[in-house]
């Protein structure tokens, strides 16, 4: 038996779905909130397991997705300076800016490398002292400590060639403005494995007791997401509202101190842009006044043209749970992986991918 098959059992799973069955008295909606547990929902078919009231709905948990396009304008924008190496995770390649994407500009000659690790970037930096190198910083809590180190080494290393353009994205307060936004209206939330990891359930603290919205931090094998939805529907059915850890294999209430302190070292809060959520106050980080050197906003020319919103594309609702991606015009037909319109298409954790590769076969 592989490690992962007590995780996938069949006889398990029907077993939860009927005690699921059994409790859920009502019409629920639960937002997943992480990109991971979006494609595990769609791969395993968990939806049509489940009663037809309990409605999942995904959320801005993917960090590719939630990256708005003025950012992705700005890093393209860096590229064309002379003596500039972009350097960037391999999912941001495709994703469209407002008017092209790296992967075009890169064929047009604009010098981009797709790193694994945001030390590779140092490396490259390190490798090519006469060019500056700027690191596109996207991601979540579970990515943003790498970043942070990454920075402390450059300035172990005395570089001064290293950047870091920062759209670093904190899932805490994404889902404290979906919780007061009256058009989604979320039952419960099923909170994401890895981020919590680093920050630990206390971090969804005060979504339960200022929202009173249950949450529960979910690992990502079929059994895992099908327990998180018992124990959130018993949550709700019972009227409580509290955190709890079905991932307490990897997730404790502290979390990763050692990464926090890095990241706090670093970063500080900023607010940010959100695709589809708007800015949300706090939700950012922006490098510290004594970490400036590494700022790449600061080569930012504010005379970049507004970006230009893809009117055919409707991540915005689809980031909120206000659609799903089938209910797009575009879905499937002038929107695929192969050619896609909007990052929830071009990210693997992205929602439109997950129900474009899982559904439509
Ligand atoms: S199907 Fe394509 S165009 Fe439609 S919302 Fe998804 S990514 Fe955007």
């Amino acid at each position: 038996m592989r490690y992962v098959d007590e995780f996938r059992d069949f006889t398990l799973a029907r077993t939860i779905v009927e005690n699921i069955n059994r409790i859920a008295a009502r019409p629920l909606t639960l937002m997943e909130v992480c990109g991971t547990h979006t494609m595990a929902i769609a791969r395993f078919g968990i939806r049509n397991l489940l009663p037809p009231n309990i409605r999942l709905i995904s959320g801005p948990g993917c960090p590719v997705c939630v990256t708005p396009q003025a950012i992705i304008d700005c890093f393209i924008e860096l590229g064309r300076a002379p003596n500039v190496i972009l350097a960037t995770f391999g999912d941001m390649i495709k994703v469209p800016g407002s008017r092209t994407t790296l992967e075009a500009e890169r064929a047009r000659g604009i010098d981009v490398r797709v790193v694994y690790s945001p030390l590779d970037s140092v490396i490259i930096a390190r490798e090519n002292p006469e060019k500056q190198v700027v690191f596109f910083g996207v991601g979540f809590e579970t990515t943003i400590p790498a970043v942070a180190l990454a920075v402390l080494e450059a300035r172990e290393l005395r570089l001064n060639n290293f950047s870091i353009l920062s759209a670093h994205k904190l899932i805490p307060p994404a889902m404290m403005a979906l919780a007061c936004d009256p058009e989604v209206a979320i039952d419960g939330f099923i909170c994401p494995g890895h981020v919590s990891a680093i920050i630990g359930s206390a971090a969804y603290e005060p979504i339960t007791s200022k929202y009173g919205i249950p949450c529960v931090i979910s690992g990502f094998e079929p059994l895992d997401i099908l327990q998180s939805i018992f124990i959130l529907t018993r949550q709700i059915i019972e009227g409580q509202a509290k955190v709890e850890v079905q991932y307490s294999r990897v997730v404790t209430r502290e979390g990763n101190p050692a990464a926090i302190k890095c990241l706090r070292q670093v970063f500080e809060p900023d607010d940010s842009e959100w695709r589809g959520l708007g800015i949300i106050t706090g939700s950012g980080l922006r490098l510290r006044h004594e970490f400036a050197e590494f700022d790449a906003s600061r080569f930012v020319n504010n005379q970049i043209l507004r970006p230009i919103e893809n009117k055919a594309c409707e991540c915005g609702s689809i980031l909120k749970g206000l659609k799903t991606p089938s209910k797009c015009q575009a879905f499937g037909n002038k929107c695929t992986p192969e050619h896609p319109l909007g990052p929830c298409m071009v990210s693997t954790e992205g929602a439109c991918s997950a129900e474009y590769r899982y559904a439509t076969r």
